[in-house]
């Protein structure tokens, strides 16, 4: 069955598509914000997405331009009547094809299965590591949570990745000095500590409880994915 991610924060514009697009025996999946649009696009792995631009959290822009760091899949913007510089811009950031609100069931019906026709299989790249909520992309070193940039220094950077490799194992703190800081001598559990809780500050990850980045007294820290569950 063909899946189809609508993004869009309005429940009656969302109804509507979704109505006409399930009449049509597409599956229909619906995330209200942008965040939750990201972690469903890698979780799913649609075949089609309908993006609203204006979104609470992180704008639509800013999802299309995530998406298409991953993948070709096609997406149709929603863009508001008389914004027409968001067609072109829409279509110069990656986007297929747009449609204008209000639009017709059958206009949007024709886009959707004409873009489906057009596609061929779409192609994902690999993120270095993707769970849906933190990317860190190919490459670039470059960092999202939840759609949104984190800058880290090259040292944080080293820490992410070393955890999110060994996601769901326990590193001690001796471990961590070794395959982190190029020279850990005279460098101690405290500035391993420390660097942890900058590391998660930056991330967005304050709260101990809910933190993928768990600290495990006397023992170490663990990375928990939040698409394996662990
Ligand atoms: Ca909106």
């Amino acid at each position: 069955m063909t899946k189809i991610l609508v993004v869009e924060d309005e429940p009656d514009i969302f109804q509507a598509v979704q109505a006409i697009l399930q009449r049509r025996n597409f599956e229909v999946v619906m995330a209200e914000d942008g965040p939750t649009a990201l972690r469903l696009f890698y979780d799913i792995r649609p075949d089609l997405i309908i993006l609203d631009l204006g979104l609470p959290v992180v704008d639509g822009w800013h999802v299309l331009s995530r998406i298409r760091d991953f993948a070709n899949v096609p997406v149709i913007i929603l863009t508001a009547a008389g914004r027409d510089e968001d067609k072109v811009r829409g279509l110069r950031s990656g986007a297929d094809d747009y449609l204008t609100k209000p639009f017709s069931n059958s206009e949007l019906v024709a886009r959707v299965e004409a873009l489906l026709r057009r596609a061929g299989d779409p192609h994902w790249t690999q993120p270095e590591f993707g769970d849906g909520q933190l990317v860190i992309s190919p490459g670039r070193r470059t960092v999202t949570v939840d759609g949104l940039d984190v800058a880290l220094t090259p040292l944080e950077f080293r820490l992410l990745s070393v955890l999110v490799r060994n996601a769901g194992q326990l590193l001690g703190v001796e471990q961590l000095l070794s395959l982190v800081w190029e020279d850990s001598s005279g460098i101690g559990a405290e500035r391993v500590k420390y660097t942890i809780l900058r590391l998660r500050r930056k991330l967005g990850w304050d709260d101990p409880s809910s933190s993928p980045i768990e600290s495990v007294r006397g023992a170490g820290y663990r990375y928990k994915s939040v698409r394996s569950g662990s």
